[in-house]
């Protein structure tokens, strides 16, 4: 099968790859569309993803298809036809945070697309338990972003959201405006964005922004109950909690660096009663990030900026070429 394999860091080669024989609790899928996330990015540069990228491996965690083939124990109810979306971690069930109900914090995640093949191939082996069908409205285009809505619905299971609240959102890209569009439609007060990009203003209104202003332009003072920070810079996480106000909670989204640090007014946490969160993949997210999809809740299909082809990626990952790509599909047949 057709592949895009990390061989070592910064080096992507499209090659022809054996079949992978599937094992008697896993499910082969024929893959449709595969996302191209941030993640996709930092496996490619050496950095960790959910885990370490385990090379050479094919890439891709956001996957939608179809379900190809069931290993011989297969004990879920998924018939050959199916229309899948794939949650890619893989935990082990028996450390202590898995016992304890908390699987995104694992101690041996395996990730499909990390530490595993990935959906970035014509086929995907992945375990039972982590193949999801989805209903008819949904599309398979729209279906490869479960997994990342997946990730914002466990954020926002780990806020307190009441409809008096209102909200700032910062970062304008395809994470932002999941949580911008999924806070404006449970009826917030007010949902308002931090962005720098002036051509995704319109966008954001329609998908539900209150109010959307430039950082850079725009003296802002006002403050909030919920602040979600989707960017993952050291200054953005700063004005994140200095946007909150009393008693507020701040969900720290966006992706840092591994050894980046912040400053943080300390009496402030302690005067205003701050809440200030991480959140880490999706646990126990994928059937509401389906439902949610499903029900047209969250409409993601326009908010995915390029669909792709396997051959385009290495000059996407590696930065050969600016596509302006906001959020990318790659359309696999
Ligand atoms: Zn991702
Ligand atoms: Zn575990």
């Amino acid at each position: 099968m057709k592949a895009l394999v990390l061989t070592k860091k910064e080096h992507l080669k499209l090659q022809e790859l054996p079949d992978v024989p599937l094992k008697s609790h896993e499910i082969k899928v024929k893959v449709n569309y595969v996302g191209v996330c941030g993640t996709d990015k930092h496996l490619y540069q050496g950095l960790p993803g959910s885990g370490e990228a385990n090379m050479p491996v094919v890439l891709g965690h956001e996957i939608s298809g179809v379900v190809k083939q069931l290993g011989s124990e297969v004990n879920s109810p998924l018939k050959i036809g199916d229309r899948v979306a794939i949650d890619p971690n893989i935990p082990c069930g028996f450390c202590q945070y898995c016992q304890e109900g908390r699987p995104q914090l694992c101690e041996h995640n395996q990730a499909v697309g990390v530490t595993r093949h990935g959906g970035m191939a014509e086929f995907v082996n992945v375990p039972e338990s982590n193949v999801f069908r989805i209903p008819d409205s949904l599309s398979l285009k729209a279906a490869a972003m479960v997994e990342p809505v997946s990730c914002a619905v466990h954020g926002l299971d780990e806020l307190i959201v009441k409809p008096h609240y209102t909200a700032l959102v910062i970062g304008n890209g395809f994470i932002g405006q999941i949580f911008t569009a999924i806070l404006a439609k449970s009826g917030l007060k007010k949902v308002d964005v931090s962005g720098r990009n002036p051509k995704k203003v319109d966008l954001l209104r329609k998908i539900g922004a209150t109010e959307v202003f430039n950082p850079e332009k725009e003296q802002h003072d006002e403050t909030y109950d919920i602040v979600i920070e989707c960017v993952g810079y050291t200054g953005t996480q700063e004005q994140a909690i200095a946007s909150a106000r009393r008693g507020g909670q701040i969900l720290m989204f966006g992706v840092s660096g591994p050894d980046d640090l912040i400053k943080i007014n300390s009496y402030d946490i302690f005067f205003k009663e701050l809440t200030i969160k991480g959140a880490f993949i999706n646990p126990h997210a994928m059937l509401d990030a389906i439902q949610l999809m499903a029900e047209k809740r969250l409409d993601v299909e326009p908010l995915i900026t390029h669909e792709m082809r396997l051959e385009d990626i290495p000059d996407v990952l590696g930065g050969t070429i600016d596509y302006k790509i906001t959020k990318a599909v790659i359309r696999m047949d």
